[in-house]
């Protein structure tokens, strides 16, 4: 079970994501717990106000730190963010790159907790005492990091034991191997004379097995070469990787 706290100046926009699919059943099923905090009912001024001018000038506003410092305090009286089993996490465009890898390391937590900045983003005292990671989830600036809030938790949750119906889904997902993942097809066989490969009909799963070992490695090579290269690839892998190379040059 991992717990997740949220703090954001904007929760209503949690609303309808964690109250449909796989998240919503996992947080049914006791998976997953999900908290959603209003950091502007930790600011103490009758204004409620989370932000102010930058120091030094310039434009747009910086997160204050106290409304956030306090909102940790009231979660958990004596948090350590060093604590093991706890997160606190600081989403923003300068932190690490999101990807399955670190989706793995949270899916360890017991605890996570996500703060989503606003504006130019949080005073730089929350980043330097207050949280132990600082996730970006690519390389682009949204306006809030409720979105990556949101992407954290879809990515984390899915790792845990029991989300996914299917146990064998996550462990063959793109990424979770070093490579892409094979293409998928269901019913019908055929439509608008667009045909599911023959070997997917045939039953024959060993066969099935090295089609799709065969079409993830091709797949890699196409869009994603640089997996290649960081992937535990077998001889097989590599003899397959010959060929396919062969393929298209040929
Ligand atoms: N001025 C900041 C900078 O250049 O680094 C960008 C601030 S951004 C407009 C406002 C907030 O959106 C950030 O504090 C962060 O919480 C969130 N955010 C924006 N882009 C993000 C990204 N790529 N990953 C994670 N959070 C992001």
């Amino acid at each position: 079970m991992i717990r997740f706290d949220i703090l954001s100046i904007f929760p209503e926009m949690f609303a309808s994501p964690f109250d449909c699919s796989l998240i919503k059943k996992a947080r049914e099923n006791g998976l997953i717990e999900i908290a959603v905090h209003d950091i502007r009912s930790y600011a103490e001024d009758k204004h409620r106000m989370t932000d102010d001018a930058p120091y030094g000038g310039g434009g747009g506003m910086v997160m204050k730190v106290e409304p956030i410092a306090r909102a940790l305090d009231d979660l958990s009286p004596g948090l350590d963010a060093g604590q093991d089993g706890i997160a606190v996490v600081l989403l923003t465009p300068q932190g690490e790159t999101f990807n399955q890898k670190v989706a793995g390391e949270l899916s360890l937590s017991s605890r996570i907790i996500l703060i989503c900045g606003h504006y130019e983003g949080v005073d730089e005292r929350v980043r330097a005492h207050l949280v132990n990671r600082e996730i970006s989830i690519g390389d682009y600036v949204l306006t809030g990091g409720e979105l990556s809030a949101m992407v954290v938790v879809d990515a984390v949750s899915r790792l845990i034991p029991g989300v996914l119906g299917n146990s064998e889904s996550a462990s063959l997902d793109s990424f979770a191997t070093g490579l892409l993942e094979h293409p998928h097809y269901t019913r019908p066989g055929e439509y608008r004379g667009w045909k599911v490969p023959d070997v997917l009909l045939s039953g024959n799963h060993r066969d099935i097995t090295a089609w799709r070992r065969r079409e993830s490695l091709r797949r890699t090579l196409a869009r994603r070469p640089d997996l290649l290269e960081k992937s535990n690839l077998t001889e097989e892998d590599r003899r397959i990787l010959a060929e396919i190379r062969e393929e298209i040059q040929g």
